[in-house]
């Protein structure tokens, strides 16, 4: 008799407060008909929690149920297909869920670590950076000094968070409320920012940015351009998705190193960028893609181009989606870097087994499975019980219109 899934249960969290908003956690525990075998994933999708909670119970529980738990990628490929309509968020989040419960199941069965089934580690532990900033280039100097101190080599800096924080704004009479900022200030003020920095601190540790796709394609050229001798180890969301195609413009200019993904819902989004060898980085988030299963499938695809891996690791994948991170990290012949959010010692209680990280390096458990579990008492007592108006994607240029966030 196979074992099979008796039921899936999605957990909502939100055991985070940033000074904008609650960050919103969806746990998934598939529960097995073996007693006591259940195995956890992450579905978060935190800005549209309630939809990936009823895509959940309602679209695929009913769809899973009584099937058998070893035939992991059977039922992320179903999964996928079953809606006929496919490749968006929310069903991608919901489908992440159970991909990487089921991973997590497969391996307590076999006694092994994930990594271990995806075919053994490649390496002892995965190198991070971390995030620094602060709102002028002296903070950001001091703020990069103290993520050395912690024993990071990789550090991505913001000054005045995505876009910056404008010196001098002038907005429009009337100006609806929103996180303004003025791109072409943004770029002035980064540049000499990392000129600062490299002064200051030479070429050893690696310095990481993130445009986050505000920039217009030839602008982002432009500054891709005047970072280059900075020699960042990469330079994210240089353009939005929609714009990818201008890829192929800023490679041809520019040899700072490109990284892209983590907006990416579809295979075929990320496919030719990897093809083209137009990036030197996928990031993807992995229960954005549909888990495990899918990005298996890409690490394997971006290998044969080599390109690397540097799964997206915000503080808004939970701690189960940091523990899968990990194990596809460990495993990747091609990976590259793992993005990490330092979270706080309540997350370490509430998850034990969360990975640790030492001297800027990322250490998995060696436990059966995903090496992480849930505890379900002290969860419950931040259930996301907050509905809250997400602020920080209401993006605006100086005259008033919408950019993207
Ligand atoms: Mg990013």
């Amino acid at each position: 008799m196979p074992i099979t899934i008796k039921d899936v249960k999605t957990i909502l969290i939100q055991p985070l407060e940033s000074d904008y908003q609650p960050t919103t956690h969806i746990i998934v525990k598939v529960i097995t008909s073996e007693p006591g075998l259940y195995g956890i994933g992450c579905a978060t999708f935190t800005q549209r929690f309630h939809a990936v909670k009823t895509a959940i119970d309602e679209h695929l529980t009913p769809l899973v149920i009584g099937r058998d738990v070893s035939r992991i990628e059977d039922i992320f490929q179903m999964s996928m297909v079953n809606s006929y309509w496919r490749n968006g968020p929310v069903l991608n989040n919901a489908i992440s869920g159970i991909d990487q419960a089921l991973w997590d199941i497969k391996g307590k069965m076999a006694g092994m670590p994930v990594y271990d089934l995806l075919g053994g580690k490649c390496r002892e532990a995965a190198a991070c950076y971390s995030h620094a900033g602060g709102d002028t280039k002296e903070a950001c100097l001091e703020s990069v000094q103290e993520k050395m101190a912690a024993g990071y080599s990789h550090v991505r800096v913001q000054m005045g968070g995505y876009g910056g924080k404008a010196e001098v704004l002038k907005k429009t009479e009337n100006a609806q409320d929103g996180a303004y900022y003025n791109p072409k200030e943004y770029m002035r003020r980064h540049v000499e920012m990392f000129h600062y920095l490299r002064e200051n601190l030479g070429f050893e540790v690696e310095l990481l940015h993130d445009i986050h796709e505000r920039l217009s394609p030839i602008d982002t050229i432009n500054y891709a351009k005047d970072l280059e001798d900075v020699k960042l180890f990469f330079l994210e969301d240089a353009l939005a998705p929609e714009d990818i195609a201008w890829f192929r413009q800023l490679r041809n200019q520019c040899a700072t190193p490109l990284s892209m993904g983590e907006l990416f819902n579809n295979p075929l989004e990320w496919r030719t960028l990897v093809q083209e060898r137009l990036i030197d980085f996928m990031r993807m988030h992995v229960s954005q893609m549909g888990g495990i299963s899918p990005a298996r499938h890409a690490v394997s695809f971006a290998q044969a181009y080599n390109v690397r891996t540097a799964w997206h690791g915000p503080p808004d994948t939970s701690a189960v989606g940091h523990a899968a991170n990990l194990h596809l990290d460990l495993w990747a012949p091609n990976f590259g870097i793992q993005e990490w959010c330092e979270f706080p010692e309540l997350i370490y209680e509430m998850f034990p087994g969360l990975p640790e990280v030492r001297d800027g390096y990322m250490y998995a458990n060696d436990k059966p499975g995903l090496g992480i579990d849930i505890n379900e008492e002290l969860a419950a007592k931040y259930p996301a019980e907050k509905n809250y108006e997400i602020k920080w994607t209401q993006t605006r240029l100086p005259d008033g219109s919408l950019a993207r966030p």
